[in-house]
């Protein structure tokens, strides 16, 4: 009973378990499932969908996932698990308190490298001053870090304080994000819901508008939802609640230094082309880790980072 209408195009708003959300061209929003058991499309996902044939309920049929430019993962316990497509930036929200984790920290850049997209990390709380400082003093190789000497810096940190964020703050978030698809993440208390709330006032509203949608109890499932920011539908940003940590067994151990500028920079003096920068003579990024750099250096912590994740990542079949 194969229905004959055309399949329309929508983007994946929401997902909750295996229903999707999916919104049309014209702004309108549907329930959505896949045909059979693969192609799970996930929130950022463009789809081809079916509408139900008259007279078999409401909720569409996705048809096909269209090619993804990029995809990431998301690591629960043991499992890998899609959970976001097509994403132009990633604002990593982590504040003065509480204290963040650098291998989180490290992880989420490194995961936004190897998609190639941009990371932009955001440092809240500006007005706890002492442990606001010493956070940003622990950000300063984040802070420092490029290419090669003559680069400027690889990573945008942005001081914040959203709890007492005006229109002018609001305003600068919103520029950075301006025509971009952008996925929030930080760990909880970090002030992620207070940005939220900031750059959509009326968020509550549309979340609560789909969980009514999706029968509230039925898809209980943590879910990650797409908001635009401008009525226009240009700029987005994504919450994915409950995010603890990306998924990065898709990357290569050799991929790494690529996914870590201070690494990579120094990985280029080496004298094997092969190096694994683990434990090699003539080993530029050794060398560094040794003896310092003024102009590039790489900290103790950046190159544990580096050692634990190549030999993780070697471990699950690279
Ligand atoms: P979430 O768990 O990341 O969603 O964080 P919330 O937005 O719920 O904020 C966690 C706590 O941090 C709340 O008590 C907020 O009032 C507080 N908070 C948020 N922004 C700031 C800030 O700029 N400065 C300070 N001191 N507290 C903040
Ligand atoms: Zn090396």
């Amino acid at each position: 009973t194969q229905a004959t209408a055309d399949t329309q195009a929508g983007l994946v708003v929401a997902s909750y378990g295996r229903h999707c959300v999916v919104e049309t061209p014209d702004g309108e929003r549907r329930i959505c499932h896949p045909r059979g058991k693969k192609s799970q499309a996930v929130v950022g996902d463009y789809v081809l969908w079916l509408a139900p044939p008259p007279g078999q309920g409401d909720e569409g049929t996705i048809e096909k996932v269209l090619e993804r430019r990029n995809v990431f993962y998301r690591q629960d316990d043991i499992r890998t698990k899609t959970f976001a497509a097509n994403l132009d930036q990633l604002l990593i929200l982590i504040a003065a308190e509480p204290v963040f984790s650098e291998v989180q920290l490290a992880r989420a850049l490194i995961a936004a490298e190897a998609a190639h997209i941009t990371p932009i990390i955001a440092l809240n709380k500006m007005d706890l001053e002492e442990p606001f400082l010493r956070a940003w003093e622990r950000l300063a190789p984040y802070r420092s870090m490029r290419d090669s000497v003559e680069d400027p810096p690889h990573y945008m940190v942005l001081p914040l304080s959203l709890e007492d964020a005006d229109e002018e703050d609001r305003d600068a978030i919103i520029g950075l994000l301006q025509g971009k698809t952008t996925l929030v993440l930080g760990p909880s208390g970090v002030g992620k819901s207070t940005l939220i709330n900031l750059l959509l006032p009326d968020a509550k509203v549309a979340t609560k508008e789909i969980s009514q949608a999706l029968n509230t109890g039925k898809h209980t499932t943590t879910s990650t939802t797409l908001y635009w920011v401008d009525e226009a539908r240009t700029t987005a940003i994504m919450d994915s609640p409950g995010f603890q940590e990306f998924g990065l067994y898709h990357i290569a151990p050799t991929q790494l230094p690529a996914c870590m500028p201070d690494i990579g920079a120094h990985a280029k003096n080496c004298k094997f082309y092969n190096c694994t920068h683990l434990h090699e003579p003539g080993c530029g990024v050794i060398d560094v880790v040794k003896n310092g750099s003024d102009d590039l250096p790489i900290s103790d912590n950046r190159y544990r980072i580096y050692s634990e994740l190549f030999d993780e990542l070697s471990q699950v079949g690279y």
